[in-house]
């Protein structure tokens, strides 16, 4: 596609809106509750379209950046959000996230790369919200025997002590219990997950004054502690106390269900 048929064109370096800034910004405003009355729609879509490539995959800018699963997740997860996929061309997408899957099972950051726990969740939940829509002939669907290798990849990273590994022969870590545990949750798999292990771990990542790191003994910061109560809202541990209440979690979209429930009211259902 030249320039000015994709609307890349458009922008310039000084204004260039950021895809994956566009994703973390419709759930911010989500979860504040916003009644998106001012959403710029075509815009976003505008925005998803300048940034798909040839080969299917996206790149964060319109005019460049990075360019791997994660840009292709934050462009399906936009469309599903404002249930609206002519932003992109699924099939062509779905064609580059099957050329990330790699022999372990789980998915490269892109064609070839090797199998990374959080990767792999961007191509799962990208492939199974595109199940939501059907233009295109490319089937998000996975074969039997391809979602059978991922399970069994994504369950031999939980390690003896419970934590989850992001890649084959890794020390576990916070961020991977969700990265991993979601995935397997997208499965259908979730019954196989050692969620007694799991809490135990991640218990011991929190820091004595409060936060979640990476590891035990570790310093913490925000996005483990996020990622590791999100682990707990997916695989809530049996008979723990109130303390493990948490709100239901949506794992392809990675916000809690009353979230996005208020995305399905004030962005899908308007009229
Ligand atoms: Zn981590």
């Amino acid at each position: 596609m030249k320039g000015a048929e994709s609307g890349k064109d458009d922008y310039s370096e000084y204004d260039t809106p950021h895809l994956i800034m566009t994703y973390t910004a419709l759930l911010s405003l989500a979860i504040l509750r916003d009644d998106f009355e001012r959403l710029n729609k075509p815009g976003i879509l505008k925005l998803v379209r300048s940034c798909q490539r040839a080969d299917g995959s996206f790149t964060s800018l319109p005019n460049g950046g990075d360019s791997d699963l994660r840009q292709v997740y934050c462009a399906f997860a936009i469309s599903s959000i404002l249930d609206d996929w002519s932003g992109i061309d699924v099939g062509s997408a779905v064609k580059y996230i099957q050329r990330c899957s790699n022999y372990e099972g789980g998915y490269g950051q892109s064609p070839g790369g090797e199998a990374l726990g959080g990767t792999t969740y961007c191509a799962l939940a990208s492939l199974y919200l595109a199940l939501s829509q059907s233009t295109s002939s490319v089937s998000p669907h996975l074969s039997p025997e391809e979602r059978t290798r991922t399970i069994r990849w994504l369950l031999q990273n939980q390690t003896p002590v419970g934590g989850f590994s992001g890649r084959t022969n890794k020390v576990p870590d916070a961020c991977y219990c969700f990265w991993a545990g979601a995935s397997l949750h997208i499965l259908g798999a979730s019954e196989y997950v050692n969620v007694t292990a799991l809490a135990s771990f991640l218990s011991k990542c929190q820091f004595k004054f409060g936060g979640i790191a990476k590891a035990p003994e570790d310093t913490p910061d925000p996005y483990h502690t996020y990622m590791a109560v999100a682990a707990l809202a997916l695989y809530p541990p049996e008979g723990a106390d109130k303390s493990y209440n948490l709100p239901k979690l949506n794992a392809l979209w990675n916000t809690t269900e009353d979230t996005a429930e208020w995305i399905r009211s004030h962005i899908q259902r308007r009229s």
